[in-house]
């Protein structure tokens, strides 16, 4: 099973694309993340992603497209896998077609941009593992400690709201037309991001059972 989560930032691409790939047994790979890891690391990769991730800009098409298909490559890939932030422009989505790579179901999370920008406002992600939270929606159990690795809570510096404001621009500009490109491939569902995320969990879950059954 291939799937691939589309939606705005902070629409709960990345917490969806988790809990999917607990109950399948299948990775989630979130180009975020990788890059975020790089740039923790202080690889080639994280330096050259740095000016593009802290400003909300997207990292250059061909370095994007390494990663992945590097990625995809690996052993645990074998049985499928959840997409979260790739392919984020059409010529990311060629590059997919072209590595005859075919997407079981893309679904789309739907939120306002107004919702986005409350809730990018208290988003705080784990210094050490990654792992993010939100002071209402999703808080740790200990204030500013990670529940899994004990790591410090930070704020992103790309939730910035100036940067917030840019990262929803290039979102309309870029990685929107792939709601058409999909739907065209007949591969496209749209959820409603809901404020309860249990609840976005339960209608992700009804639409990948509908193609599991088919
Ligand atoms: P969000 O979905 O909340 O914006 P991500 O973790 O998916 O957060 O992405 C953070 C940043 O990483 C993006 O703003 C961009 O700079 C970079 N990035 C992630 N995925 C891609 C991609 N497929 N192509 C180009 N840049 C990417
Ligand atoms: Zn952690």
């Amino acid at each position: 099973m291939k799937l691939m989560f589309l939606g705005a930032p902070g629409a709960g691409k990345g917490t969806q694309a988790e809990i999917v790939s607990e109950k399948y047994s299948i990775p989630a790979i979130s180009t975020g993340a990788l890059l975020r890891e790089a740039m923790a690391n202080g690889t080639e990769l994280g330096t050259l992603a740095k000016k593009y991730v802290d400003s909300g800009s997207l990292v250059p098409d061909e370095v994007i497209i390494g990663i992945v298909n590097e990625r995809l490559s690996e052993k645990d890939c074998a049985n499928g896998y959840i997409l979260d932030g790739f392919p984020r422009n059409v010529s990311q989505a060629e590059a997919l077609d072209k590595m005859g790579i075919k997407l079981d179901l893309v679904v789309n999370i739907h939120v306002s941009d107004e919702r986005i920008i409350k809730r990018m406002s208290g988003r705080r992600v784990c210094k050490e593992c990654g792992k993010s939270y939100h002071v209402e929606s999703s808080p740790s159990k200990v204030e500013g400690i990670c529940d899994v690795c004990g790591g410090e809570l930070i704020i992103r510096k790309d939730d910035d709201p100036a940067v917030v404001k840019h990262r929803l621009d290039v979102y309309h500009e870029q990685t929107e037309p792939l709601i058409d490109y999909y739907f065209k491939k007949g591969v496209l569902v749209t959820v409603e991001g809901q404020e309860v995320k249990d609840d976005t969990t339960r209608l992700t879950l009804a639409e990948i059972e509908k193609v599991r059954n088919k």
